[in-house]
């Protein structure tokens, strides 16, 4: 065990406020840095896996979020013209496995308040610009002027976008996909969401509208969208989007009718990071500023839980900093590699503007779900499992993610 160490986490978004409150539970003396002056979710609703259920749990919030959200048992795409894409569900798995469909904001809500249970700080409208490494510890200097005595350790968790990131780690990589969405959340006047799926309606790589039951009769809505078109301030048309939503998924046209006259969507950018390693020093990325990927397989938010549980163990189980740091980078390397290269080779297939990987996802892929091989792999991808590409965590005897298998 590692005596208290003095640790800053920058960011309070999923991965942030989880690696807070765990490693404040640990006993470590943390405080978390936050821009905003509330700290807010951004977004709709996401799908957690059985990984990021395991970590709600080990926080004691996975009942709550079961309460407030809405249980999916799989993934269902199909084209315009009813073709299955994608067909995988979690009981192939095991019988009980499932995803939970959740509003951002109630995700958010309980992170929040059970960081206020821990002992760790809070400390908002804090934007840090910098950390200054002094041996092994380090300060954080922040936009005001600021600076936070020296740390331990700095956990970097400020998301995709992660301004820290460049100036911290200049070879690391973060181009952003060419294409983005818009999202927004709607009453489920068409009963999308009783089939208990996150369903997708796809024509060619141009058109793609997903609906994720997130509880409360409730849908999550995402289009995909070309990243020039998402610039902020440039006005969505609504009319044309209504027309071409509903031709695309004729069974939906209610909730895009109202989507259309609610004009409550947000804008969304993704961005494919790759960091040459984990840590340099005592600072040390997480969550979408290590490893940010498109939202394709539903996993930054799962893989952000993971990184701050399996931050928090690896520094509980060694004698001291570094050889935890090492032992966290070790752990996560293998899932991490392998969500970012399934995301990355996946997006193409569903937001792009090539016609023919179109084709060749409606000829196969759909046939592809049903091989014994391939629906495992699909599977488990789904639910967040794989180790990498030949292996992956098996489920526990409830159907759960077992968070030292
Ligand atoms: C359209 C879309 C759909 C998605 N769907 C899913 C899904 O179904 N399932 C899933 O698992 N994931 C999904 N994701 C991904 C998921 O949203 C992210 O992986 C997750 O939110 C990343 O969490 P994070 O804590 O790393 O970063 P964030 O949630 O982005 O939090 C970063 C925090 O850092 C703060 N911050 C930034 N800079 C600074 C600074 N300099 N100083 C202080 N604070 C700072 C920010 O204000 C913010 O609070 C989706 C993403 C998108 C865009």
């Amino acid at each position: 065990m590692t005596a208290a160490l003095q640790i800053a986490v920058v960011g309070c978004g999923v991965a942030g406020q989880a690696a807070a409150t765990l490693l404040a539970d640990a006993g470590h003396a943390v405080t978390v840095f936050e821009r905003f002056a509330e700290p807010r979710p951004i977004g709709a609703g996401l799908l957690l896996q059985p990984t990021g259920l395991a970590v709600l749990r080990a926080l004691g919030l996975a009942d709550q979020a079961m309460a407030r959200g809405a249980r999916v048992d799989g993934l269902e795409g199909r084209t315009h013209r009813g073709r299955a894409v994608l067909e995988l569900a979690y009981a192939d798995l095991h019988p009980k496995a499932h995803g939970l469909g959740i509003l951002r904001s109630v995700l958010f809500e309980l992170l929040h308040q059970r960081l206020h249970r821990s002992s760790a700080r809070l400390l908002v409208g804090s934007e840090i610009v910098d950390v200054v490494r002094q041996g092994a510890t380090a300060s954080v200097m922040a936009a005001n002027g600021e600076t936070h005595v020296p740390f331990d350790l700095v956990v970097v968790a400020d998301g995709a976008h992660s301004a820290l990131r460049q100036r911290l780690m200049p070879a690391a990589r973060a181009p952003l996909y060419p294409w983005g969405c818009v999202w927004t959340t709607v009453p489920d006047l068409a009963g999308i969401g009783t089939g208990r799926l996150l369903r997708q309606r796809v024509r060619g790589t141009t058109e793609m509208m997903g609906l994720l039951p997130v509880g409360d009769g409730q849908l999550t809505m995402y289009w995909s969208v070309p990243v020039d078109q998402l610039a902020p301030g440039r006005p969505i048309d609504l009319a044309a989007w209504r027309r071409t939503a509903a031709a695309l998924w004729p069974e939906a046209a209610r909730i895009v009718d109202h989507a259309a006259a609610a004009d409550a969507f947000s804008r969304a950018t993704y961005r494919h990071v790759a960091l040459p390693r984990w840590h340099d020093g005592p600072v040390v990325f997480i969550g979408d500023a290590a490893h940010g990927t498109s939202p394709q397989l539903g996993q930054g938010a799962n893989l952000g839980l993971l990184d701050a549980h399996a931050l928090a163990s690896a520094i509980g189980e060694t004698g001291e900093l570094t050889s935890a740091l090492a032992l966290f980078g070790r752990r996560r390397d293998g899932p991490v590699r392998f969500y970012r290269q399934a995301s990355h080779l996946l997006t193409p297939f569903f937001q792009s503007h090539s016609g023919a990987l179109g084709l060749l996802r409606d000829a196969f892929m759909g046939m592809s779900c049903h091989l014994p091989g391939m629906r495992g792999l699909m599977g488990s991808t789904l639910a967040g499992t794989r180790r990498g590409w030949l292996s992956s965590v098996a489920l526990d005897d409830d159907g759960r993610y077992r968070l030292d298998g």
